[in-house]
């Protein structure tokens, strides 16, 4: 595996390669859900490509930039054992320019539930993504569907900006207790995490009741609030839209959304079911 810090260096080894790559960009602290997207990149493609990178932009003022976790040599060593081919891990002024240009989301859908709480977010998000596919000139690129609004808006950069990369959706990795892992549960306190788990607890009551035939979404959400309202110190939103982030009144089977985005604690989380 070849580890690239600077830009030159990973463009001269992207260069090199021929046949298919898939690329999955990361911001590290990898976990079961990072692996997964990699191992499915490992199968469907020739070489794979990963970034690590904590990107400063997509972060607000007040959030997590600085004690996001940094893991890079275990990260490193994760990337080697799954098979990663070259592994980008740059610096910001290696990404930054002093004078950029931007990318800005869409009006409505980058700026309703994550983008309303998180205004700016999907600007940093978009911007990022479009210079590390560019960069990597991946034929396929992995994200998870646990970020579902990322995944959307990405999926409409690449079709209005008419780039050539596949945008792979890969299904959100549990731990067995049914907590959508992220790299953030690791600011979660043993008795947070217990709460936490409220969260795909309240999803999963919203599957069953509409395996029961129930697709009224005031009911559905009605059911998760009774959920959620003990467990968490705030409920941010509960959510239920179409797969082009439309909001619904009633579940379209095979083409709802069900999202969830709480704090427990002082740390924010985000969960979803897709039927
Ligand atoms: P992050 O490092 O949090 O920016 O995530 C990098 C990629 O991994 C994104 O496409 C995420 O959606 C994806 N990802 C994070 N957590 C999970 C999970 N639990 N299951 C599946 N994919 C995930």
């Amino acid at each position: 595996m070849i580890v690239s810090r600077s830009y030159e260096e990973f463009a001269e080894h992207r260069d090199r390669m021929e046949g298919s790559i898939g690329f999955v960009p990361t911001m590290g602290a990898l976990h079961e859900g990072h692996l997964s997207l990699i191992r499915r990149a490992r199968e469907e493609n020739e070489h794979v490509i990963v970034s690590v990178f904590v990107n400063p932009t997509q972060f607000l003022e007040g959030e997590d930039l600085e004690k996001y976790p940094r893991r890079e040599e275990a990260d490193r060593k994760i990337c080697e054992l799954a098979g990663v081919d070259l592994l980008y891990m740059p610096t910001a002024d290696q990404i930054y320019d002093e004078d950029e240009l931007c990318i800005a989301a869409p009006k409505v859908r980058g700026y309703i539930l994550e983008g309303a709480r998180r205004p700016g977010h999907f600007d940093g998000m978009l911007q990022v993504v479009m210079k590390l596919l560019n960069l990597s000139r991946a034929d396929r690129a992995y994200f998870g569907m646990k970020d579902a609004q990322q995944l959307v808006l990405i999926q409409r950069m690449v079709r209005h900006y008419f780039m050539k990369v596949e945008i792979v959706p890969c299904p959100i990795v549990r731990d067995p207790d049914g907590l959508a892992l992220s790299s953030r549960n690791v600011y979660l306190s043993e008795e947070e995490r217990r709460r936490a788990l409220s969260i795909s607890r309240s999803l999963k009551r919203a599957g069953k009741m509409i395996q029961g035939g129930e697709y009224e979404v005031s009911r559905i959400v009605e059911a998760m609030e009774g959920t959620l309202r003990p467990d968490v110190d705030e409920l941010e939103y509960i959510a239920v839209v179409d797969r082009d982030f439309r909001p619904l009144e009633r579940i379209v089977p095979g083409e709802s959304i069900i999202l969830v985005a709480a704090k427990v604690g002082s740390t924010r989380l985000i969960d979803n079911l897709w039927v």
